[in-house]
Parts: C-alpha cells; sequence; structure tokens
C-alpha cells in the first residue's frame, strides 16, 4: 500500500499483519524492518503485546508466515488457485500453541500468559485459518478499489457492500474525490 508507509490496523488481525509487509510494492514498503517495529507492530495491533524477545529466526519465520498469508489473501480476492506450500506454511505455525489470556488478579483486567512469538504466529496463522477457511467469512475479503491503496481487507459491515479498506483512510477519500469531480463537471 503505497499511500502509507506506517502500519495500518484495518480490523483483521492476520490481513493487518499481512500489510506490514511491501505487498508487491518493493523493499521500501517493508515495516518490519528489525524486531523492534515487529514489538512496536504487536503493541499497537489489537493483541496489545508488552515487548517480546524475538530471534533472527523467529523474525524470519514472522515474515514467512506473513507471506503465506499475503498470498493466500491475493489469490482468494482474485478467485485463483492458493498456493499448496502457503497452505502448509500457515498450517504449520498454526499448530504451535497460541496465546493464552489470563484474567488479572483483580478480576477486572486481561493479560497474555507468558507470550512467546512462536504463540502470536500461531494466534496469526488461526485468524487466517478462520477468515479463509470458513464460507461465509471468505466471500467478504476484498480489495480496496481505491487505485493508490488495494488494500485487501475483510468487510464486517452489516449489508458486505464496503468498497474500500476503512472509512477514516480510503472511503472518505474516494467520496471526497467523487464530489470534486461531480462539482468541477457541473461547472465545466
Ligand atoms: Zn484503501
Amino acid at each position: 500500500m503505497p499511500i502509507a508507509e506506517d502500519f495500518v490496523f484495518i480490523g483483521r488481525l492476520s490481513l493487518d499483519f499481512a500489510h506490514t509487509g511491501d505487498m508487491g510494492y518493493g523493499p521500501r514498503f517493508e515495516r518490519l524492518k528489525s524486531p523492534g517495529d515487529l514489538n512496536r507492530w504487536l503493541s499497537l495491533s489489537p493483541l496489545r503485546l508488552p515487548p517480546l524477545p524475538i530471534s533472527d529466526v523467529e523474525m524470519e519465520e514472522a515474515k514467512i508466515l506473513r507471506r503465506a498469508i499475503s498470498r493466500v489473501a491475493s489469490a482468494l480476492v482474485a478467485g485463483a488457485a492458493v498456493g499448496e506450500q502457503d497452505v502448509q506454511r500457515i498450517n504449520r505455525a498454526a499448530r504451535q500453541p497460541a496465546l493464552v489470556v489470563q484474567l488479572a488478579r483483580d478480576g477486572k483486567c486481561m493479560r497474555w500468559h507468558s507470550p512467546t512469538l512462536s504463540a502470536v504466529l500461531a494466534t496469526l496463522a488461526a485468524d487466517a485459518i478462520q477468515l479463509f477457511g470458513d464460507a461465509t467469512q471468505r466471500t467478504r475479503i476484498r480489495r480496496c478499489e481505491n487505485s493508490g491503496c488495494q488494500a485487501i481487507f475483510y468487510d464486517d459491515s452489516r449489508p458486505g457492500l464496503r468498497r474500500w479498506c476503512a472509512p477514516n483512510r480510503c472511503g472518505d477519500r474516494m467520496r471526497a474525490k467523487v464530489y470534486r469531480q461531480r462539482k468541477s463537471q457541473g461547472h465545466s
């Protein structure tokens, strides 16, 4: 997505994770350049994780899973066949123990029980499996119609007619563009 180099959270964990990659736009759109970047993403994401120790090998595993999720999502949205190897990679990550949530002593807030990056990847993979493997959810995977964005998103709106990744991102921008076009045509 060339419109922003920082993280974007459109609302679906596994797809938001996929968007930290260059999505085919070239290495300068890579957003996870270091374990520190990944920790920042994890703290800003709905998982709200504390900083984790992340080795170079784990960083590589995270990117392998991310690429697999991204490729399967792209294939599904294009109506193309998904790569067998990508499916295997997602399944392999999902077989690890996922993140475990615990209630804090006061019973009023939650925290993760001994989170690890492997558990994070298992949780991300499980979300991707739910999304791709569920017939209803799968039909709601879309590509943003803003040509400068083209982010793949999950349409969780009730009517299921969303054309843009997020109203406050591309929706408003595209509506403003249409408005300007109409106005300029009206004056010509
Ligand atoms: Zn968009």
